[in-house]
């Protein structure tokens, strides 16, 4: 390691690198850093009982664990999550009645989360098994963002911190997948790319506007380019044999442990993920939406 001055590593970025500036080159901020000072996000985390109103559907050493992988995934790329407030709502949580993966409206959550919501912080609802777990992007203009996770698995599983990059502005990695050679998605995307640059590189104004991440079909490649992809057999064992011959590997390469994937194995994100989610953290943080002002504490990191 190379030291400077002030006794950091020499790309240590200062928090305007970090967390602010960006261009045609650099779209997303701190893409040229190797770290910069970490922004702590403070998380209320709403808990009902069961759907018989009994036990409560998580403990606290659950969340604490639960936070703990999220920011195993997060953390790299100088972002931080920190329980503020567990609100315990005394109510049974909604039977689900529909189907499974149903997403649960804001009418059904009640008035215990509207009176806990936090318009400073990240909010997180635990739920009862059945439920979808999904989230907000931070463009759409509303009046109170969250995100869903399941109770059950929120200590083990990768999906909460999937469902936290959507809250961060991430896309799935099949995101704009129909036209590979596209020159620019911007159009499709317009709700945010209006205050955004038009970057230079081709793979940042297309699909999910990471570079990092290879090209992405999923469940759709026939459709597009005229092969199988393997996500068929391997991860969708149910599915009817197709008429169309096995993607190669240069036609169809995803990240299978990419967290914004919805393979299996999801369970990491990019350099550039990571500093797309700066930005709209950044964004967040100075953008009043319907009275939500995302808050932070930055810290710079002592070595
Ligand atoms: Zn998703």
């Amino acid at each position: 390691l190379n030291w400077n001055e002030h006794n950091y590593p020499i790309n240590y970025c200062d928090s305007q690198e970090y967390w602010v500036d960006i261009s045609e080159d650099t779209p997303y901020p701190g893409l040229d850093c190797e770290s910069g000072p970490v922004r702590q996000l403070s998380m209320t985390i709403f808990v009902y009982r069961d759907n018989d109103g009994v036990e409560w559907l998580i403990n606290e050493t659950s969340i604490d664990t639960g936070i703990e992988l999220i920011n195993s995934v997060y953390s790299p790329y100088g972002i931080a999550f920190v329980l503020d407030e567990i609100i315990w709502v005394d109510e049974a949580y909604p039977e689900l009645e529909d189907g499974f993966g149903d997403q649960i409206s804001l009418s059904e959550l009640g008035d215990g989360f509207i009176e806990g919501y936090n318009q400073s912080n990240v909010n997180i609802v635990m739920q009862s098994t059945g439920w979808g777990a999904y989230s907000m992007f931070p463009w759409y203009t509303r009046e109170y963002y969250f995100s869903t996770v399941r109770a059950s698995t929120f200590a083990t599983s990768y999906v909460p911190s999937h469902e936290l990059g959507h809250f961060l502005g991430l896309y799935h990695t099949h995101q704009f997948h129909d036209d590979p050679n596209s020159d620019s998605d911007l159009a499709q995307a317009f709700t945010w790319t209006q205050d955004w640059i038009t970057p230079t590189e081709q793979c940042y104004r297309t699909g999910d506007f990471i570079c990092s991440t290879p090209y992405d079909c999923y469940i759709w490649c026939e459709e597009v380019i005229n092969c199988t992809a393997n996500a068929y057999e391997s991860d969708r064992p149910d599915q009817e044999p197709s008429e169309f011959a096995n993607c190669t590997l240069e036609q169809h390469n995803p990240s299978r442990t990419n967290l914004m994937s919805r393979y299996g194995d999801r369970s990491e994100i990019s350099f550039d993920q990571g500093a797309r989610a700066r930005y709209f953290i950044q964004y967040m943080s100075e953008n009043k939406r319907e009275g939500n002002l995302l808050q932070y504490s930055e810290m710079e990191i002592d070595y």
